[in-house]
């Protein structure tokens, strides 16, 4: 950004049901922008194969997250499908102050606890194509009890009505992650074209 006055980043907050895509969604925006830094999540939820922690997540104890909760040491947190999930306050203020556009991957309860404590965070939501494609994708994923993947659709069901909330919706049909990552893109420009984002610069005007 070319104007020195307005170089702090920008919240991102991205939502979207299970199923629909959002971590092939944000790979590809990592990919595209070194303007972006992810924010890992804590949780009690146990880690799936593969993940890492500190990558994918911090992974802790019921008692490990109840006292980060109690040292203020997240900026929102939710109960999900049974398990805690909170965003660590310290590391996406550290990021926004460095410039960089920070991302939040998380569900609708906390994303609307963050519009709350910071109104200038841009909310997107992801949707799917069709509620029958995004059904279809859940009860083949293999990694998940059966009981695991019917809470999950209900969790999607009420997800899926929180959609008009949030500031812009993009979709991720098959195929299309870069378009929806090229459109969060967009919105974070848009937003920081915004005359209360560029302060510095407009109170010389005035
Ligand atoms: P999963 O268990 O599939 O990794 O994540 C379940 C849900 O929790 C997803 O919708 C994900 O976006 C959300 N989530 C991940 N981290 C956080 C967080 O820090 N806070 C909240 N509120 N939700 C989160």
């Amino acid at each position: 950004m070319s104007n020195k006055k307005c170089e702090k980043g920008t919240l991102l907050v991205i939502s979207g049901p299970s199923g629909v895509g959002k971590g092939t969604v944000l790979a590809e925006l990592m990919k595209k922008s070194e303007d972006y830094a992810y924010s890992v999540s804590a949780t009690t939820r146990a880690p799936r194969e593969g993940e890492q922690e500190g990558k994918n997540y911090f992974f802790k104890t019921k008692e490990e997250f109840e006292q980060m909760i109690e040292n203020g040491e997240l900026l929102e947190y939710a109960s999900y499908n049974g398990n805690y999930y909170g965003t660590p306050k310290k590391y996406v203020d550290k990021m926004l102050a460095s410039g960089k556009n920070v991302i939040l991957e998380i569900e609708v309860q906390g994303a609307m606890k963050v519009k709350k404590l910071r109104p200038d965070a841009v909310m997107v939501f992801i949707a799917p194509e069709s509620k029958d494609v995004l059904y279809e994708r859940l009860s083949v994923r293999a990694t998940e009890p059966k009981d695991v993947i019917i809470n999950r659709i209900e969790i999607a069901e009420r997800e899926l009505r929180a959609c008009p909330f949030y500031d812009y919706v993009t979709v991720n049909a098959d195929g299309k992650a870069d378009k929806c990552a090229e459109d969060i893109m967009a919105a974070v420009r848009a937003e920081k074209l915004k005359p209360e984002k560029m302060f510095g610069l407009i109170s010389e005007f005035i």
